[in-house]
């Protein structure tokens, strides 16, 4: 069966905040460390990217702690930005997605119903929204579609023998997670369906909240779908980094 290793890599962080940012309304009193990732996939269809870090414009302007640039970082396990088949967007918020125009031969994955609402709702101008969506993101991803490297996905697909993609909305319209088959079993990188592990674990999202019902559900079906808690892989969590064997600076191998 083909099979995949799966790396993290973190592009900046670690940052303190409440522990209520994560954790929806609870917890008020204690704070929490994060982290800002994304994640290769590395195996017979490699190397495959989920989501991309951000610019280092962007990363200036949002005042990202220690930001590596995502070309650098994903130098240390041997890979070029032309060598990046795929380049999965789990969702179009600021920090998953501001890096593309970085990877000009990937091609791109984002599901449409994601898609349809940065690109078509009027709610997206209303500032609950624009914090979590550059314009100046969306004129890469634009320019991919242009040259014919934006597909968009309805609903689940199949990326590649041992790869496919899960919708799971909730925290953004169409939130899209990966499931790989690993030497482990089957992994998800989540990504914000759960910002940490705590979240899956207690059963409890984030404050950033776009559809509440499915994101529960979102979260049901992540979890039935890995081969154990420790496979599901969250978008946040600084045990990402801490947990994990090392093998370049930034950058641990999850499985
Ligand atoms: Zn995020």
């Amino acid at each position: 069966m083909d099979s995949y290793e799966i790396y993290a890599l973190r592009y900046a962080g670690p940052e303190e905040s409440s522990r209520a940012l994560l954790l929806w309304n609870r917890d008020w009193d204690q704070k929490i460390q994060r982290a800002y990732y994304f994640w290769c996939l590395l195996g017979p269809g490699g190397p495959v990217l989920v989501d991309c870090g951000v610019s280092p414009e962007r990363a200036a302007q949002r005042k990202l702690k220690n930001y590596r640039h995502p070309a650098e970082l994903l130098g240390g396990l041997g890979i070029k930005p032309d060598d990046v088949r795929h380049l999965v967007l789990s969702h179009m918020h600021w920090d998953h997605c501001g890096a593309t125009g970085f990877f000009p031969r990937a091609q791109m994955h984002v599901q449409d119903a994601e898609w349809r609402f940065w690109r078509e709702s009027p709610l997206v101008r209303r500032s609950l929204f624009t914090i979590l969506h550059e314009p100046g993101d969306q004129e890469a991803l634009d320019r991919a579609q242009d040259q014919g490297r934006l597909n968009l996905h309805q609903g689940d697909a199949s990326l590649l023998p041992g790869l496919e993609l899960i919708s799971a909305p909730g925290h953004s319209p169409g939130l899209m997670a990966l499931k790989a088959n690993t030497a482990a079993g089957a992994a998800v990188l989540a990504s914000d369906c759960g910002h940490t592990f705590a979240n899956f674990s207690e059963d409890w999202p984030s404050i950033f909240i776009f559809d509440l019902p499915a994101w529960l559900a979102s979260m049901e079906r992540l979890r039935g779908l890995a081969a154990s808690p420790r496979l599901l892989f969250p978008g946040h969590d600084l045990a990402l980094s801490r947990d994990y064997p090392e093998v370049a600076p930034g950058i641990t191998r999850l499985v």
